[in-house]
């Protein structure tokens, strides 16, 4: 049985729980947040304060971390890896050869198993580039996101004054999709790639023309993209748009022997992005602990980690099926 934590409860946390009870060869040992334990709400689990991880030392096989990228993973990883092996989803791509190096360093001299951004992408989608890429060497990568929330550009809108609440939805041009599979040859703007659209809650008093003006000109977030602007009450908003899905297509088109076309397509389409992130969380937590066993120490990415190493299943299996 591989003994696991979940270390942060947040959307991730809520999903990591729950993936738990569909793999059978792990045992949740407990929640551990920052908060006061009776006020984290599990679906079950017991909850600890995080300052008494390292009482759980010779308990547990693998630390799952689900913190937030911006602030929590790049303390919390290498402080907890000194002690645990760990697992993260460190999605702050330009950030990751920096989280990497860190994480490596703790893991090797306390001789720890690390693999960090995991997930989706980066994580399976950076799995698919590169699987992609090393066979089709002649060809295009294309990512396409959506249609899912982004965090990032609904906290954009709230910052807006005159906006009360708002999501934002990334929607892929399935068109240009569809044409990039046909071979077509297209040179792509930021534009052409995705759409945006905005659900909105005005606040009181605000004007309805000049909000829709200030989110389709904003630069770095609408200002490429033709953005489409809905206004709503606030009772839609929490009705109709409380999911979090996401999702999107990584594709690559390439050619073999002269102009024989080629294309190779991975496609996710989730209902709930923290559920499935926390699923990818749960298999790699898995191959941590292999790893461990082995005792193979430092920081791993998805991109050194075996398949066989994510299934419950044994290799001699594995291989006659
Ligand atoms: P949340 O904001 O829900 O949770 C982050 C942390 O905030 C938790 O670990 C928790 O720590 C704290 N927290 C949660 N709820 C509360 C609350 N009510 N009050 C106070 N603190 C709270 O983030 P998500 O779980 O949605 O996402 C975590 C990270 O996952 C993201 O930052 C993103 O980087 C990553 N991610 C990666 C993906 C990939 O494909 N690689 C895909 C999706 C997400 P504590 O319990 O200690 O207080």
């Amino acid at each position: 049985m591989i003994r696991v934590a979940i270390i942060g409860y947040g959307n991730l946390g809520r999903g990591v729980e729950r993936a738990l009870k569909q793999n059978a060869d792990m045992e949740l040992a407990g929640v551990f947040s920052r908060r006061e334990p009776a006020t984290v709400q599990t679906d079950g689990a017991s909850a600890y304060p995080l300052a008494e991880l390292e009482d759980y030392k010779e308990k547990l096989d693998v630390c799952i971390l689900c913190g937030g990228s911006a602030t929590d993973l790049p303390i919390q990883t290498p402080a907890i890896t000194k002690n645990f092996n760990t697992i993260d989803s460190f999605d702050t791509h330009a950030k990751i050869p920096e989280h990497f190096a860190n994480v490596d360093r703790v893991a090797k001299e306390h001789q720890t198993v690390s693999i960090i951004s995991t997930g989706w992408d980066p994580g399976l989608f950076s799995l698919n580039r590169l699987y992609a890429q090393s066979i089709l060497p002649e060809g295009e990568t294309y990512t396409f996101w959506g249609k899912g929330v982004s965090q990032g550009h609904s906290d954009a809108l709230r910052r807006i004054v005159g906006v009360a609440d708002a999501i934002q939805y990334t929607i892929p041009n399935n068109d240009v999709i569809e044409k990039l599979k046909a071979g077509e040859k297209m040179n792509l703007t930021t534009r052409d790639k995705h759409l945006r659209e905005c659900f909105v809650v005005l606040a009181e008093g605000a004007d309805e023309e000049a909000i829709r003006q200030e989110i389709v000109t904003m630069p770095n977030y609408f200002d490429e993209y033709d953005t489409t602007v809905h206004f709503i009450s606030a009772e839609a908003l929490k009705r109709d748009h409380q999911a979090m899905p996401h999702g999107g297509t990584v594709l690559r088109t390439g050619t073999t022997h002269e102009k024989t076309k080629q294309v190779i397509e991975y496609n996710l389409q989730l209902e709930s992005n923290p559920e499935f992130t926390a699923s990818v969380l749960v298999a790699y937590a898995r191959a941590c602990a292999r790893l461990a066993k082995e005792k193979r120490y430092g920081a791993f990415t998805v991109l050194d980690i075996a398949p066989s190493y994510l299934s419950p299943i044994d290799d001699a299996t594995l291989r006659r099926e």
